[in-house]
């Protein structure tokens, strides 16, 4: 937890949110002059296209406010140009405390402050109503869409609260994603095998120079090891995956020291997807990280969803590679694709998630087709 507090230089609270459960916390963990209650968003008038700096900062600015939107959406990835599953997101809050040259919310967070929303109950009525509808089919829900799911966790709890839910939701699943190693605080939870904890990895050397802030490769391996060990399914992110010149025996060595310690049975699934990012993104990644980057310095090109990628033949032989050690140390691994284009998925035949008994409830269309309506709020990263 102090290592938590010292992120933050400044931490603001709207007085709406003092009554709620992480407001008070705050109050009682951090130091009374670093707290301020606030009528509004603070720094309001940085609001819109951030600098550089301004982003920076931002991730030192703690701010507890209630969310007035709607808290689900449907996975950004479900758009034309893109394969991709039944999956819905739940934003509870917005930024995030580490800090990876590639990530996304660099061309997309337009506030100065991580802001963690207080409103938890109506995301928790939300889900309820959501349930009364969809309850028999089967949906997937992330947190880890705009902050990452657990970082903060032990700050605002709420992943008690969420196992605790979906212990009534046995035909859902829900998903925290994160890059830290913080489960102390629900891993004795009980649950219904209905929660994966799911860690983004990469190999150590990309960690080091990509995924600052985050925990280490083997940090975030035990923490997976001991949500295994608590029965919770585990999944695993390779992605993206980042060319280097030591990418293959990098790679290799991550897949080997996935399949020593995890058995097939024991992951619900892996994903695999490589760097991808919007144009405008990359002058603020230049700005922050410099050249020296393995991202920044990165050959890529416009795909057919406007991101930036590796030319195509070049995430086929990434891809192959991943997907056939994983197919090499035993054909059960459930390995797909994430937020690729079909062209991709079809390079790589084995692995269309149509066609794969192992994958394809992941993408029933008939699912996505019938939540139409909750489709209607897609974010674009
Ligand atoms: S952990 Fe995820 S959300 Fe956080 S900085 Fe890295 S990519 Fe972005």
């Amino acid at each position: 937890m102090e290592e938590l507090k010292a992120k933050f230089s400044r931490v603001y609270i709207h007085k709406d949110s003092l009554g709620s459960a992480v407001a008070k916390r705050v109050l009682e963990l951090f130091p009374s002059d670093s707290v301020q209650v606030v009528n509004d968003q603070p720094l309001k008038e940085k609001n819109g296209r951030l600098s550089a700096e301004d982003f920076e900062a931002s991730k030192r600015a703690l701010y507890l406010a209630p969310f007035k939107g709607q808290f689900f959406k449907r996975c950004p990835g479900a758009r034309p140009g893109l394969l991709c599953c039944n999956y819905f997101v739940l934003n509870l809050g917005q930024q995030c405390d580490m800090n990876c040259s590639y990530c996304y919310l660099q061309s997309f967070i337009n506030n100065p402050v991580l802001t963690i929303y207080t409103n938890f109950d109506q995301a928790l009525n939300e889900l309820k109503e959501m349930h009364k509808d969809l309850g028999s089919s089967r949906i997937r829900v992330g947190t880890g869409e705009v902050i990452d799911s657990l970082s903060l966790d032990e700050l605002t709890l709420y992943s008690k609260s969420l196992i605790e839910a979906f212990r009534h939701f046995p035909n859902w699943t829900l998903e925290f994603k994160t890059k830290s190693a913080k489960v102390d605080q629900f891993i004795s939870c009980e649950h219904s095998k209905n929660v994966i904890v799911s860690w983004s990895v990469n190999p150590q050397a990309i960690v080091d120079s990509e995924e600052y802030g985050t925990a280490s490769l083997e940090e975030r391996l035990r923490a997976a090891e001991r949500c295994r060990d608590q029965g919770y399914p585990v999944a695993f992110h390779i992605d993206p995956m980042i060319w280097h010149p030591e990418w293959k025996s990098n790679y290799t060595d991550l897949v080997e020291k996935i399949t020593q310690r995890f058995r097939p049975t024991q992951v619900a699934v892996i994903s695999v997807g490589a760097l991808r990012f919007q144009p405008e993104q990359r002058i603020m990644m230049r700005e922050r990280f410099g050249m020296k980057g393995w991202v920044t310095r990165a050959e890529v090109y416009p795909s057919q969803d406007g991101k930036l990628r590796y030319d195509q033949a070049l995430r086929r032989e990434m891809f192959d590679h991943v997907l056939g050690q994983f197919r090499a140390a035993h054909p059960d691994w459930r390995v797909f694709l994430c937020m690729e284009t079909p062209e991709t998925w079809i390079s790589t035949t084995e692995q269309i998630p149509h066609r794969n008994p192992g994958l394809k409830d992941l993408f029933d269309t008939k699912v996505l087709h019938q939540h139409r309506n909750w489709s209607q709020n897609t974010t674009t990263p």
